[in-house]
């Protein structure tokens, strides 16, 4: 099984450096590839760092090269860099797409996301490897290998929604961040994070979905016990947007000006849609003691608690009363 896996993770190997080959030593790869990367203003250090690339715009210029390098068609199969027609050949998953390699915890090589450059809205934007042996995508995060030092010197964990985000905030000089690529947030995920530290700051798209996954993931990381900040971008931006925006210093700013601890987060939120209805303002208090109910830490949730009550205008015992309701139906 072992040797299986290693299998694999050379063949991922391969496929990262051809793809990269293809980026910088040919025209297709530089007209198309790099300069599409350049566009978006990634630097060359940060490009060569990340390992990103192109897959050329054939059928089977990867297959070809890798079967005639000697890799088994059973393992561009499994990890799905090639995928089998109806009569048994083999085709690239991968065809014009700038390339994005996902990195294990030690660096080495186990996916892809690869993003299409047309506009065509029938195209799906971005493609992602299948699940694998050495790729189960609920227990990776994208970048952390490049973040975990940084992560565990700040004591802190950018956490972002996408491949872009984490380069562009990356090469910003903010070296902790991460994204849950090609899934929402998972407990397997946060609990990796938490090895490192038990703070996590989310970054997340300034749209309607951007909030609503920030509203799930504090959530989540809450159950885990760990500490859970949000910063909220306009609306249309994400990070990596953002940060071309206004530059590197003017993002740090942003972020630092405009951190929210999660009471005060969720509790803005929500209280915009509520208006002034008693009635809706009262299930807004409810939503977020429903978050408090979730620290495993009783004391830390009684402290949120006193927060939320001095935050609200509600006397503390009212919050305590309903705080415990909810433990108790919880456990
Ligand atoms: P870009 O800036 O390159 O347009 P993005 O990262 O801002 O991309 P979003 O639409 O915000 O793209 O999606 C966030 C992340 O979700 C992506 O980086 C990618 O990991 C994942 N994703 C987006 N679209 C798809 C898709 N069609 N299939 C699989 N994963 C996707
Ligand atoms: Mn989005
Ligand atoms: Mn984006
Ligand atoms: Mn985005």
């Amino acid at each position: 099984a072992e040797n299986h896996r290693e299998s694999l993770m050379i063949v991922s190997s391969f496929a990262a450096q051809f793809f990269q080959r293809s980026m910088w030593d040919t025209d297709e790869g530089k007209s198309i590839g790099l300069s599409y990367f350049r566009e978006r203003a990634f630097t060359p250090e940060v490009m060569r760092k990340f390992e990103l690339g192109y897959s050329p715009d054939q059928w089977e210029a990867f297959t070809g090269e890798a079967i005639k390098s000697g890799y088994q068609e059973q393992y561009l199969e499994e990890t799905g860099l090639s995928v089998k027609r109806d009569n048994g050949t083999l085709y690239d998953r991968y065809r014009g797409r700038v390339m994005f390699p996902i990195h294990s915890f030690t660096g080495r090589v186990i996916a892809f996301g690869g993003r299409t450059l047309k506009s065509d809205k029938n195209v799906p934007k971005y493609v992602n490897s299948p699940e694998s042996e050495i790729y189960h995508k609920s227990n990776v995060l994208y970048g952390l290998y490049f973040a975990k030092r940084s992560i565990r010197e700040q004591d802190n964990c950018y956490l972002v929604e996408g491949y872009a985000d984490v380069l562009s905030v990356h090469q910003a000089g903010i070296e902790n961040v991460v994204a849950s690529s090609g899934t929402s947030l998972t407990v397997e995920q946060i609990r990796l994070i938490g090895r490192l530290t038990q703070n996590i700051t989310i970054l997340y798209d300034g749209d309607a979905a951007g909030i609503k996954a920030s509203l799930r993931g504090l959530d989540l990381i809450l159950e885990e016990g760990l500490n859970v900040k949000v910063v909220l971008f306009p609306d249309g931006d994400d990070p990596d947007s953002y940060v071309r925006k206004v530059g590197a210093s003017a993002f740090k700013q942003y972020i630092e000006h405009n951190k929210k601890d999660f009471i005060p987060y969720k509790t803005s939120i929500l209280l915009k849609d509520a208006g002034s209805d008693p009635l809706r303002r009262a299930e807004v208090i409810r939503e977020v003691v429903e978050s408090i109910a979730r620290i495993p830490d009783s004391i830390k949730a009684s402290v949120f608690i006193r927060e939320c009550s001095h935050q609200m205008q509600i006397e503390e015992r009212v919050l305590l009363t309903e705080l415990n309701k909810m433990r108790l139906a919880r456990s």
